[in-house]
């Protein structure tokens, strides 16, 4: 099975990753990972991308599609992978069908989980972190026994500013403009699965397994 998993920041999108190549026994291809097997490796665009992440640059389409490329080469692919973080824009999108079509072989489905905004921002603003210790809580999915307190040494609990809302709400915007445009794309070829994020980690990898289940 060769899928896309797709999902704004703080839709569980590593949880459900981990799950399902688990149970599809299928490798899981993310770029952070595929650039520093490439890096360490010491391949030629291993050294390319390097170059440009030591200057702090975003490395260009080119270096990541070849990157992708030789991934998706590697042996253990053939029974299929699980792309995770690429491709980001429609043009990657586009490159990546071009790859596809030199190995011969298609993507299965791509997968969105959606989840709503208010949701969202509530995951994202809910971490606190402790003063005294730097244990990390959060107000939905890990809270603290006593407000505000940590458990382990009662210092203080505090929001980290990158953990705000404007920020969040920003990372979230910045999702949407770059991703629908590549939503469209796939819907356009048929494959786009959405998946409704909204309920809890177990409901939605079971709606995941169900829906892509029902085509392989
Ligand atoms: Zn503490």
């Amino acid at each position: 099975m060769r899928v896309l998993l797709m999902g704004p920041p703080g839709a569980g999108k590593g949880t459900q990753a981990e799950k399902l190549v688990d149970r599809f026994n299928i490798p899981h291809i993310s770029t952070g990972d595929m650039f520093r097997s490439a890096i360490k490796e010491g391949t030629e665009l291993g050294k390319k991308a390097k170059e440009f992440m030591d200057q702090g640059k975003l490395v260009p389409d080119e270096v990541t599609i070849g990157i992708v490329k030789e991934r998706l080469e590697q042996s253990d692919c053939e029974k299929g992978f699980l792309l995770d973080g690429f491709p980001r824009t429609t043009a990657q999108a586009e490159a990546l069908d071009g790859i596809l079509a030199e190995l011969k072989i298609e993507l299965d489905a791509v997968v969105d989980i959606q989840v709503s905004r208010e949701k969202l921002l509530e995951r994202l603003t809910g971490r606190r972190v402790c003063k005294d210790c730097g244990s990390a809580y959060h107000v939905v999915f890990n809270p603290s026994e006593q407000d505000g307190k940590c458990n382990k040494c009662g210092g203080e609990l505090y929001q980290r500013s990158d953990d705000n809302e404007e920020t969040a709400a920003k990372r979230l915007d910045v999702y949407t403009e770059q991703t629908e445009p590549l939503i469209r794309y796939y819907q356009d070829q048929g494959k786009l699965i959405e998946i409704n994020g909204d309920q809890p980690m177990e409901a939605v990898l079971a709606d995941v397994v169900r829906l892509l289940g029902r085509d392989f």
